[in-house]
């Protein structure tokens, strides 16, 4: 072997061969809207038209000419890419353009700040730490507060200006004879007991919010989390869309820590709330978890839950924000206004890697900048292709928008129609705008027995894939944790022959599956 195919060979050769087994391992050698191209063995080069949309970051579709011509405009310029520690307008012009857009779509006029990361598991992971700054920084105020109080208590028993009731002494478990001493050990004892715990991070069940060592503990799938378990903090995972639930899961996470006042001429004990929760963190339309969408009602009760306790609601916009599904927020459908917003995915043009954490600046603080920094976060390729991605989908009113509902509108009619010709094989279709998921009813009882096994091993969807793929050149994937669910994430510019073509494979798929025809394997 060459130097060249030894080193394809050692990137993840495991995941090629699965591709290869699917017959989806081509090249693609060009793309232009919603088309990959790949060359076939006689060098022609083949369409492929593609639902996948890099995983839901191609809202304007493969290189977009006006991102494609910020991208030569910048190189031409020479303009530097990284100059860290400097002033760049382009990051503070896409915090300005976003906030625009924040109180357009949940009409709050408080800034949010902004700061910047790599990748959409970074951008959560930024998030999480933030939150986890704030509560850590409200601890120690508290346990700051806690401590002069106990002093000042102290020093009234001892100058004699007050007393301590010796049921304040039993309820904190300590002896009357021990005296106050041995009760202002309780109190910091129990202080100290719960500053050592961990914070929790609540969410719903089926949520996907990242592979990296803190994000993946917010993500539900076990095969994805359980081995990593031991690296950070779990969180709490919440039934999705059950009425109360969010309630009950706060309330039992609730703690209190015990205080001793002076209260005139006596010693009283209080208890104060402790802060455990640092943040709840959702997808107002769960992406990898099957295209879910949390109703208006549960999100209202997150709100309320989040305002009661006083933590932050983190909504992770990364796959549904940036215009996909109408409004450039998911969250601005339910008027679930966020503390914390997180975008990735399209927020580079489809050309460039870019992540950012927005926080409400009620929740902010500015300390994090000297503690939390990346060396490629916020460059000036990245940040100057973001703002063009911005203003393209700004332009003309947000045109984009409103064809991204309106593509969304045709395409989830012709997915409907397909389920009602084929109740007995399409379960569901789900979601809103160009994020949009269709389940397909389990294949246990399929007279095909590779597609039986496909099921149980969890790769049903995959089988779809490498079908739509290899006899109708149409890509699309299932969602990562719900592997019967797959997802059409196009770009706003879908047309109506593109969609009609989804529409023929569909059909046809469902026919063969229905039949159980084994021409569903193999056609590559
Ligand atoms: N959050 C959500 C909602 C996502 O859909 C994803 C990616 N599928 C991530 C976080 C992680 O983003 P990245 O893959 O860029 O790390």
């Amino acid at each position: 072997t060459t130097t060249e195919s030894r080193t394809t060979e050692l990137a993840e050769p495991q995941m090629l061969g699965f591709l290869a087994q699917l017959g989806i391992d081509v090249e693609f050698t060009r793309a232009e809207g919603d088309t990959l191209f790949y060359r076939d063995a006689g060098g022609r080069e083949v369409p492929v038209l593609d639902f996948a949309g890099g995983y839901g970051a191609l809202i304007l579709g493969h290189n977009h000419p006006e991102i494609v011509g910020a991208a030569h405009e910048f190189l031409s310029a020479g303009r530097p890419v990284l100059a860290q520690a400097s002033r760049q307008s382009d990051p503070a012009a896409v915090v300005g353009l976003l906030n625009t857009i924040l109180r357009r779509e949940f009409g709050d006029p408080e800034p949010y700040y902004g700061v910047f990361a790599n990748s959409g598991a970074e951008a959560v992971e930024v998030a999480m730490k933030h939150a986890e700054f704030a509560r850590v920084l409200r601890v120690r105020e508290l346990l700051t507060e806690i401590e002069t109080h106990l002093t000042d208590a102290v020093e009234a028993v001892r100058s004699g200006a007050a007393r301590v009731p010796e049921q304040v002494l039993r309820d904190l478990g300590v002896a009357p004879g021990d005296g106050l001493d041995a009760a202002a050990e309780r109190v910091r004892a129990a202080a100290a007991a719960c500053a050592a715990r961990p914070p929790v991070f609540l969410t719903f069940a089926g949520s996907f919010h990242g592979k990296l060592a803190g994000s993946i503990q917010l993500t539900h799938n076990a095969d994805f989390r359980v081995p990593f378990a031991g690296m950070a903090a779990g969180a709490r995972f919440i039934a999705f869309e059950e009425p109360g639930a969010v309630a009950r899961a706060v309330e039992a996470e609730r703690a209190e820590v015990p205080e001793l006042l002076v209260d005139g001429d006596e010693i009283r004990l209080a208890r104060r709330p402790f802060p455990v929760v640092a943040a709840f963190v959702l997808e107002v339309i769960q992406g990898e978890g099957g295209i879910r969408t949390v109703s208006a009602p549960i999100a209202a009760e997150v709100r309320a839950a989040a305002d009661a306790a006083g933590f932050p609601v983190v909504v992770d916009e990364i796959q549904s924000g940036m215009g996909r599904t109408g409004a450039f927020f998911a969250a601005a459908h339910l008027q679930l206004r966020p503390d914390y917003v997180v975008l990735a995915k399209g927020l580079g043009g489809g050309l460039a890697k870019t992540a950012l954490t927005l926080i409400r600046e009620s929740f902010y603080r500015p300390d994090f900048e000297l503690l939390h920094s990346s060396t490629f976060a916020r460059d000036g390729f990245s940040t100057a292709l973001a703002l063009r991605a911005l203003r393209v989908l700004e332009a003309d009113g947000g045109a984009v928008y409103r064809l991204a509902e309106r593509a969304g509108e045709r395409l989830r009619g012709t997915l409907e129609k397909v389920r009602a010709d084929f109740p007995d094989i399409v379960a569901e279709v789900r979601g809103r705008g160009l994020m949009l998921g269709v389940e397909f009813h389990e294949q246990s009882a399929s007279p095909l027995h590779p597609l039986r096994e496909a099921d149980t091993a969890g790769i049903l969807g995959y089988v779809f894939s490498g079908y739509l793929f290899g006899a109708h050149r149409i890509r699309t994937f299932p969602t990562a944790s719900a592997v019967r669910t797959l997802r059409l994430e196009p770009s706003a510019h879908l047309d109506d022959e593109s969609i009609a073509e989804l529409d023929g494979a569909l059909r046809t798929l469902c026919t063969l599956l229905r039949a159980g025809d084994p021409r569903l394997f193999g056609v590559v």
